[in-house]
């Protein structure tokens, strides 16, 4: 035998209705099913305000007519004229007099539930099943509490055995949920959700073999899915788990509920009578047997803080203030004192916060007035996050990751057994906070949310590569990478669950206009969003003043964009302490070498102790090229550069290649890698261009001067020797603090002279290497292989995580 209890959401007029009768018929035929009913929709609450209105004299009739409307929706044979006489008489009494009792209450509220089960067994009965309606008042024998009446429970049970002793096989009970009646048979109610405790209750007096509680959700979730998108549903669960879900707030059911289930082993199932072929959560003696692991939280609290000299060391204050607390009947939450006892901190229900202050300054009267306490303090802008289950290493996870995201705790509180742990929080971190934890306990993903500024070669490049290759990502690593921002210089697109495919058109058609960066930073903090990476792939010198914001913000950065790291050495250096500060990453791999590994292998050899004396390389793709082909062919160096134009290894104007800033620029920030403090202005560089071409033309008069262009050249490789070759090469001198840029002449079976296309290649030389340098050498150069590289950096600082 079943039973089978349904929700008022799932009892709704429509397809919700339909849907739970389906699921009855289909139950019915496969054995015994008891059921029981809540009231439909949302009629307690309807009932209810019905009451509030007459006991104010207010007119209730039009809103009692629309309730019974309602109630006779589902079929024409229904008639619950009787029904709505008693009622309205109810309330005319409740209106004379100007207000009610709890027993009028709970006589009226049942009508909920008599109303629902009479609706289902005419229902059932047009479906051609045998149907017994049975009204639980009847059995269901409690004290006097009205409202939340405790159930006499050898009494009911007996009743229970004996009523249904000879029930038949074939029949389906349709008993009411939630009402009862004390001794002197007035209706009591079991407090609301109570329908629930009476399927329970049912099922354990009839040693049922399962519970079927259907509602409108797809099961127990490991977290709210309001607050955490990623929430999952839990497949199993103890008893004595699902009461410690219950106990912190999760709205699963309430404690008492499974009480009657525990002592029978009778499994129940939170199942979704909106998705009956969802598999639930499974409450039975088991559970999974891995300890549930659930994230929950508390709300409407507060925290209250006392504070003094006076405490320190003092026997029997805590003892005060907790009985103090107790006698007016308040409940404390979470406790959290200070070693040196200086101070004390717990939670308390947010109502009851000024009540408790007041309390407290009577209590400590003597002891503020001598200035042994200092305050009592209340924070109503607070919340708590528990984790519960066992998670003993959720600590070392979660409160880097939180600190990390800017969340700041007030208290933390771990129960001796590791078996939930609560966090108090500030109430406007709450969403994040709770998504941060979850992601950490479950380990199932992190999420990345990318703040994405430019769209050119390289930045298009990216965007598209994460577009297309995120699902493989998250399957791999477990690692959501969210487009929440794009931005080129002119306009900015945003989405707090992710741009797709279409983000070009978005950013044409609907981008915003003039935007202000500060603007992207606000939608982050209003939408509560962690992991908040900003990548740049600009050229922008402007963006870069906002670096130090992004990291007060929290978040981290990768760059292409060199500027944050070729600007004068104070803000270099200050930025890096704001990062230090805040514990941010900022990756920039692809500032020198496109997607070669240089820059991380330079910091790791120097972090390891590993001296470097002196780095070489041809740091510039397009001039690798150039060099390259030059060198070997006959051809003109006009036609060659025209080549790289046309193949867009350049930058539009070429001068902008040939000056050698750029390769200065790489220059300077290796040196800075390793800790010498150069400005730009003392890189030597040797420009390409020639000296009547550098300044005061434009770069059509630049293009029309091949001859000029030739000659210069020319004269360079006519004074190599054989067997050189020319190379446009980037050195550094660490022990002399040297850096320089120059064309050089290198033998051409060298491995510099070797390089072929557009590679780039750097040699290290440091004190372990020797004389024989460790060569990194590849594609150096291109939008494809750069944004590779930036999409490893934004990799790689997800591990950080
Ligand atoms: N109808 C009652 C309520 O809304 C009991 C129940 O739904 O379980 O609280
Ligand atoms: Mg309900």
């Amino acid at each position: 035998m079943k039973v089978l209890k349904f929700g008022g959401k799932s009892l709704a007029n429509g397809d919700a209705l339909k849907n739970a009768l389906d699921i009855i018929s289909r139950e019915a035929v496969k054995g015994k099913i008891f059921i029981v009913f809540s009231a439909r929709g949302n009629s307690t609450n309807e009932l209810e305000a019905l009451l509030e209105a007459a006991a104010r004299g207010e007119e209730f009739r039009s809103n009692l007519k629309k309730f019974f409307a309602y109630q006779t929706f589902p079929s024409s044979a229904l008639d619950f004229k009787n029904e709505y006489q008693e009622i309205e008489q109810l309330l005319e009494g409740v209106s004379l007099l100007g207000e009610y009792s709890l027993k009028i209450k709970d006589r009226l509220l049942a009508y909920g539930e008599l109303l629902s089960c009479k609706t289902a067994a005419r229902l059932l009965a047009e479906r051609g099943f045998n149907v017994r309606f049975t009204d639980s008042r009847k059995l269901i024998k409690t004290d006097e509490k009205y409202g939340s009446a405790l159930v006499l429970l050898d009494i009911s049970e007996k009743n229970v055995k004996e009523y249904f002793k000879d029930a038949k096989p074939d029949t389906i009970e349709v008993v009411t949920g939630f009402i009862g009646s004390n001794l002197q048979n007035q209706t009591t109610t079991l407090g609301r959700n109570g329908s629930n405790y009476s399927a329970t209750l049912l099922a354990s007096f009839l040693d049922a073999e399962e519970v079927q509680n259907w509602t409108n959700v797809n099961g127990v979730y490991t977290a709210n899915p309001e607050l955490v998108p990623d929430a999952q549903i839990i497949q199993s669960l103890s008893y004595r788990e699902a009461n410690e879900l219950a106990n912190f707030g999760t709205n699963v059911l309430h404690a008492k509920t499974i009480l009657p289930l525990v002592e029978k082993k009778i499994p129940i199932k939170i199942l979704n009578s909106f998705n009956p072929e969802g598999s639930g959560t499974l409450i039975n003696d088991k559970g999974s047997g891995k300890g549930i692991k659930a994230v929950s939280v508390i709300r409407k609290v507060a925290l209250i803080g006392i504070e003094g000299r006076g405490l320190l060391g003092r026997v029997g204050i805590d003892g005060r203030i907790f009985s103090a607390l107790s006698r007016e009947g308040i409940s404390v939450r979470i406790i959290s004192q200070a070693s040196s006892e200086r101070g004390i901190g717990f939670i308390v229900d947010q109502e009851n916060a000024e009540k408790a202050r007041t309390i407290l300054s009577n209590e400590f009267a003597r002891e503020i007035e001598l200035l042994d306490i200092s305050e009592i303090g209340i924070n109503t802008d607070v919340a708590v996050v528990s984790v519960i289950g066992k998670n003993l290493n959720f600590l070392d996870q979660s409160y880097g990751a939180l600190r990390r995201n800017g969340v700041r705790i007030y208290l933390l509180n771990n129960t001796i057994n590791g078996e939930h742990i609560s966090l108090v929080i500030d109430v406007r971190d709450l969403k994040k906070a709770v998504n941060v934890i979850h992601g950490h306990i479950f380990g199932a993903f992190r999420k990345l949310n990318l703040l994405l500024f430019g769209k050119g070669n390289v930045g298009s490049a990216l965007i598209d590569q994460i577009i297309n290759t995120r699902e493989r990502v998250f399957e791999r690593r477990n690692l959501k990478l969210n487009l929440v921002a794009i931005a080129d210089s002119k306009r900015l697109v945003l989405s707090a669950n992710g741009l797709d495919k279409e983000w070009k058109q978005q950013l044409l058609t609907e981008g915003k206009q003039n935007y202000k960066v500060e603007e992207i930073i606000a939608f982050a903090k209003e939408h509560h969003l962690e992991n908040v990476v900003v990548v740049d792939n600009t050229a922008s010198k402007e963006l870069v003043d906002f670096y130090p914001l992004f990291a007060e913000s929290n978040f981290d950065i990768v760059a292409s964009n060199k500027h944050a790291n070729t600007r004068e050495y104070a803000f270099y250096s200050s930025l890096r302490k704001i990062l230090k500060k805040k514990q941010r990453t900022f990756l920039y791999e692809t500032n020198v070498g496109a997607g070669l590994p240089l820059i991380d292998t330079i910091k790791l050899l120097h972090v390891s102790g590993d001296r470097i004396q002196r780095i070489r390389g041809v740091f510039s793709g397009t001039l690798s090229y150039i060099f390259n082909q030059y060198s070997e062919s006959d051809r003109e160096f006009y036609s060659i550069l025209l080549d790289a134009v046309k193949k867009g290894f350049t930058e539009p104007d070429p001068r902008e290649d040939l000056s050698g800033n750029d390769v200065g620029r790489k220059l300077l920030i290796l040196a800075r890698e390793i800790d010498l403090k150069n400005e730009f202005e003392e890189v030597k560089i040797e420009s390409l261009i020639p000296p009547g071409m550098r300044n005061g033309i434009t770069v059509d008069e630049f293009f029309s001067r091949e001859q000029e262009l030739n000659d210069w050249f020319d004269k360079r490789k006519k004074a190599l020797n054989p067997g050189e070759v020319l190379r446009y090469v980037g050195e550094l001198d660490a022990e002399k603090g040297t850096l320089e840029v120059k064309l050089v002449a290198v033998p051409k079976e060298s491995t510099m002279g070797e390089i072929r296309g557009a590679d780039s290649i750097f040699e290290i030389y440091t004190e372990s290497y020797g004389d024989n340098p460790l060569v990194i050498l590849g594609a150096g150069a291109g939008a494809q292989v750069t944004a590779r590289g930036v999409y490893s950096d934004i990799l790689r600082l997800a591990e950080t995580l």
